[in-house]
């Protein structure tokens, strides 16, 4: 029997719904499976948290984190909770520097084209990785004390060159597991961060000769997954370009609430879907769970419980090859737990 510690951190606004489904839908795998047991315990991290005690990310908390062989998190931040200096609090983002998880990956995934902006057009050709350098980049000096007074305030680009060999051969293996094709998205005539962030992949690509590359600067690149999505199999890119690309590219296969996340170290792994705490809809049931059962998928995966994996994406394939099983942000009615009830059904 194998057996996992799974940290729960369920979080703000939607995060507790979308967790506590994941759960059911893990439950119900591990159950059908056999060989497997995950042992949960839920931590409380977030604004919430701040709110009742204080500190988003309790240094208890956090020490505690290493216990566990994964992590899986709802989401964090409310945007009435600020630091003085106007930003949101966002632990998610502390945890990936701290815990080091420098490859973000974002596999984008059309289950039915009509679920597209670009519906027919998109049929069978919306399949890709997005890989999100999550360590530093232009988020680099996000929490440096800034003097708005000063009339000045600058954010810094930082790429180093562990950083970017790190994370772009993270995405070779990637592509080596997929159609073998990795593209470059970066901004490398303007910004000479950028420049060198391409003398990187250039060096790293000479190791993975199986694997066509190609390079986009960043502006190509958004025209490109709408007019031509199928061009991508995975792509890299540093920190601020993935946040933005990922919701786009989530916008292509049906919106936030169908695209899943990981963050992966050598050491740690925290699962995610994509999208916020979203408190527009928090606590009304109609948030859909779908992007935070697939990042459960990828856990799984990553626990090298495969099958187990396999069997959550096979049964929402199942739910979605039906047009009218859709939540809310899809133009369907099924609510939070009716999306993860036609899952569960769905599973062998
Ligand atoms: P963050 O910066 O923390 O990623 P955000 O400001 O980009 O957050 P989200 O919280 O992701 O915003 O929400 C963006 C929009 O998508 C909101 O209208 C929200 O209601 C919607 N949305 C996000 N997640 C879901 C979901 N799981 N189900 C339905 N709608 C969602």
């Amino acid at each position: 029997m194998k057996s996992f510690r799974i940290a729960l951190l369920p979080g703000d606004g939607i995060g507790p719904d979308v967790v506590a489904e994941a759960v059911r839908v893990l439950d119900r795998v591990v159950h059908g499976t056999g060989g497997l047991a995950l042992v949960y315990e839920e931590l409380a991290v977030g604004a919430c948290e701040f709110l009742r005690h204080g500190d988003p990310l309790p240094p208890a908390t956090f020490d505690r984190l290493r216990e566990f062989d994964a992590i899986l998190l709802g989401a964090m931040g409310l945007p009435g909770v600020r630091w003085p200096s106007g930003i949101e609090m966002t632990p998610q983002l502390d945890l990936r520097e701290r815990l080091d998880l420098y490859c973000g990956l974002r596999p984008i995934y059309l289950f039915h084209p009509l679920d597209s902006p670009l519906r027919d057009r998109a049929a069978g050709s919306i399949d890709f990785m997005l890989v999100r350098e999550s360590t530093e980049g232009l988020f680099s000096t996000r929490l440096r004390p800034a003097d708005a007074s000063s009339g000045c305030v600058e954010d810094t680009m930082r790429i180093t060159r562990n950083g970017a060999e790190r994370v772009i051969r993270a995405a070779f293996r990637q592509a080596m597991q997929r159609r073998k094709r990795l593209t470059l998205v970066d901004k490398a005539n303007v910004l000479p961060s950028m420049a060198f962030f391409r003398q990187v992949f250039d060096e790293v690509a000479a190791e993975f000769t199986a694997v066509a590359t190609d390079r986009v600067y960043v502006d190509a690149a958004s025209l490109y997954l709408v007019q031509r999505p199928e061009m991508f199999d995975v792509m890299v890119t540093e920190n601020m370009f993935g946040d933005i690309l990922s919701d786009l590219a989530a916008g292509l296969v049906g919106g936030m609430g169908m695209a899943p996340s990981a963050d992966i170290g050598d050491r740690y792994a925290v699962f995610q879907p994509s999208h916020g705490s979203a408190p527009d809809i928090a606590g009304k049931g109609i948030a859909n769970p779908v992007a935070t059962i697939l990042s459960a998928a990828m856990m799984l995966e990553w626990l090298h419980a495969g099958e187990a994996a396999a069997q959550i994406r096979v049964a929402v394939r199942k739910v979605f090859a039906d047009r009218t099983a859709r939540t809310r942000d899809m133009g369907g009615s099924l609510s939070t737990t009716d999306m993860t009830d036609a899952i569960i059904s769905a599973l062998p």
